[in-house]
């Protein structure tokens, strides 16, 4: 950085220690994140107070300096043909005294704020009036994030945009474009070189808008590429397993044994996984399908289609208690198929391990149930066909990767995920994996009522839970416990326990308890306890947010409902309405609520559909937050924006798809640019272990 007119040692290192920039490539990166309308300047009586700033123009006059010590201050006042406005400082005073020339015209930049009947504006960002008629931009101004520290050694906003300025006159007025001709021809976008000087200072908002565009793809873009690659490694060695017939066992089931007609969603998903088998290609699916949209049926049927062509098949599951559930109805699916179907967890011991392992070594064991105790290096599968990973967000790239080895060619994977992801999204995080819907529910579910309560209310919401109880159901009421640790909350489950065992007394009513501060065994215990139906109520924290199925359980009752996020609470309120019954869901909260909690608990009571549920929480919270991954650093883009590039994306994905189809060593000379450009991104992407 010290190579650019304007920045020495100091401020060098305070840029690289405070924003991380650290070379020219960086401070073209470090975008504005937001512009001003720099056409506008206003006089000091159109100036109105109000939370956007401003450009005023007008004569300096009155400086003085007020007050002794941690009260000094610097006023002086920026006086037009129709009014003045007062400009103050607490800071940095002495160094703006000096540099202040009363008599001048100005132009001020902040935000104009009323104090006792006069308009003021504090630590403005002054230029004269000479040098702002000079600086070239015109139309949108940029606003740049700083620091304090930063903004004392000059580089404040307007500080950064001159070095940016002066980084952009030095480039060349033409540059090599990575991204392919072909790719963005007809698009309407400017040249990489274009796009970085409209972001830093746009002529207008079209081609702001334009720029953006290049910019944002040009990020999916590598993304998508390196899943591009990903996919088809899986298959390059030695293709994919082929099932070919769709056996006896299969056709059995569907003819005689199905409990139920599959929906037409269910059906389609199973065609598209009978396509990716028998293709020769290796599957690597991803169904995503709402909670209580059938998906164990799908993965049952589709082991069927692996076993039918002399293959094993496992479930992995994220928790002990799901593995359970798993196994108990793939055991009922399979009884009169003759498969042979075994359970293994971290609690199975030893002596029960052993003959498991044993089995499923010599192939006598069709199908393995289980949870990451499956990914241990002793269990080896004679031939693993098919892999199915149900719940996919608690399991990371690295499960797959080690699922995946199990087999020699590789197994097909399925991953099933219960939490709705928006389709950008879903392609963004599993751009690898193909995209399966179950977008329908079984038919003759009740939609589960859902209804905001206050404090106020907890006497009806009990009475009602009791009048649910006597009509032999059962209730589920859950506290958050954000982070497990935290004493707080822990308190408030503890203090919520407690004053339920109050007023639901034994030996009326049996309550269960299940937090993350127990031993694995107490909560399968008290978990049982509950899915045995002995239980009347089960006081929880999240722990029983995933897959629990219990279909007597027909009312939810959710504590403090406003400090979860809505996926949370559409996966908590999913643990309802799975059987007949009319089913419930209590969203308790206290009487305030922030605008985000306000907006959460009204869509809660307002839509049953998950997707549309994780659109509006990705509005809300933005990619990172919703995923759980901001600290992994993945979908760290700097311009493009997952809630509004949707097109973008899937054009993305199809280009780089077909790239990598007919040109997979980029050798073609169109795609020299690209292959120096990849070559550099998939290396850096390596070391935070995207690439599996
Ligand atoms: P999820 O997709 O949340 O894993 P499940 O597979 O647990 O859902 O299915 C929820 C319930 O719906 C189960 O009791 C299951 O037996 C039932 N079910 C699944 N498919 C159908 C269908 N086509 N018709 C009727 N009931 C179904
Ligand atoms: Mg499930």
């Amino acid at each position: 950085m010290t190579y650019l007119k304007g920045v020495g040692p100091q401020r060098a290192q305070a840029l690289a220690a405070e924003l991380s920039i650290r070379s020219f490539g960086d401070l073209l990166e470090h975008y504005p994140f937001r512009y001003i309308d720099r056409s506008m300047l206003y006089t000091p009586g159109q100036a109105l107070p109000g939370p956007a700033e401003i450009q005023i123009q007008g004569q300096l006059s009155q400086v003085q300096s007020q007050g002794v010590g941690a009260k000094k201050r610097l006023t002086a006042q920026l006086v037009g043909p129709d009014g003045h406005i007062d400009l103050v400082w607490f800071k940095g005073i002495r160094w703006v005294e000096k540099s202040l020339q009363v008599g001048v015209q100005y132009v001020a930049f902040g935000r104009v704020t009323e104090f006792s009947g006069r308009k003021n504006m504090a630590h403005p960002e002054l230029e004269t009036l000479a040098s702002f008629q000079q600086s070239p931009a015109q139309g949108l101004y940029p606003v740049y994030s700083t620091t304090e520290k930063l903004s004392s050694m000059g580089l404040h906003s307007r500080g950064l945009s001159k070095l940016v300025q002066a980084l952009i006159s030095d480039l060349p007025s033409q540059g090599q474009d990575w991204l392919p001709d072909a790719l963005w021809r007809g698009a309407g976008w400017p040249t990489h070189l274009d796009a970085l000087r409209e972001m830093h200072f746009p002529k207008s908002p079209e081609r702001l808008a334009a720029a953006r565009a290049r910019l944002a793809f040009e990020e999916i873009f590598l993304d998508q590429l390196v899943f591009a690659y990903k996919r088809r490694s899986y298959s390059a060695h030695r293709g994919g397993l082929v099932f070919s017939a769709v056996g006896s066992r299969f056709l059995a089931f569907y003819e005689e044994h199905l409990p139920f007609e599959l929906t037409g969603a269910q059906k389609r998903v199973l065609k598209e996984i009978r396509k990716d088998t028998a293709s020769g290609m290796h599957m690597n699916r991803l169904i995503q399908g709402d909670v209580g949209s059938g998906k164990t049926m799908v993965a049952f049927m589709a082991l069927l289609m692996a076993l039918d062509n002399g293959y094993q098949g496992c479930l992995m599951a994220p928790t002990e208690i799901l593995a359970q559930q798993h196994f108990a109805s793939l055991s009922e699916f399979a009884a009169a198929l003759n498969v042979r179907i075994a359970l293994l967890t971290g609690s199975v011991k030893a002596s029960e391990r052993k003959p498991i392992l044993k089995d499923l070594a010599s192939g006598e064991l069709h199908l393995l149930v289980g949870t990451h105790a499956l990914l241990e290096d002793p269990v080896q599968f004679k031939n693993l066909g098919l892999a199915i990973i149900d719940e996919q967000h608690r399991f990371g790239v690295a499960q797959r990767a080690k699922l995946r080895a199990k087999n020699d060619p590789a197994p097909h994977i399925l991953v099933m995920t219960a939490t709705p992801i928006p389709r950008t999204l879903a392609m963004s995080l599993y751009g690898d994996l193909d995209l399966s819907v179950i977008d329908e529910l079984p038919p003759g579910r009740q939609a589960i009522q859902t209804v905001h309560r206050t404090d106020h209310n907890r006497l009806k919401v009990w009475g009602f839970l009791k009048e649910e109880i006597a009509r032999g159901r059962q209730v589920y009421i859950v506290y958050p416990l954000i982070e497990e640790s935290q004493k707080m909350d822990y308190k408030d489950l503890m203090d919520g326990y407690e004053s339920i065992c109050r007023d639901f007394p034994r030996p009326q009513y049996e309550i269960s308890i299940v937090h993350g501060r127990m031993k694995a065994e107490d909560k399968a215990w008290e978990m049982g306890r509950f899915v045995r139906g002995e239980t009347h109520l089960m006081v929880a924290t999240t722990v029983i947010e995933v897959g629990v199925n219990v279909p007597n359980a027909s009312v939810m009752v959710i504590e403090n409902a406003e400090r979860f996020g809505l996926s949370q609470l559409h996966q908590l309120r999913g643990r309802v309405g799975r059987g007949a019954e009319q089913s419930y869901c209590i969203l308790m909260t206290g009487d305030k609520l922030s605008d985000d909690g306000k907006v959460r608990i009204e869509t809660m009571v307002r839509s049953s559909d998950g997707f549309e549920i994780a659109d509006v929480d990705l509005q809300l919270r933005g990619p990172g937050d919703v995923m759980g991954t901001r600290q992994s650093g993945m979908l760290d883009y700097k311009v493009a924006n997952l809630g509004q590039d949707q097109k973008l994306i899937e054009w993305a994905r199809e280009k780089a798809r077909a790239i990598v189809e007919s040109d997979p060593g980029l050798h073609s000379p169109e795609h020299a640019g690209l292959r120096l450009r990849f070559t550099d991104y998939a290396r850096n992407k390596m070391a935070w272990g995207v690439i599996a």
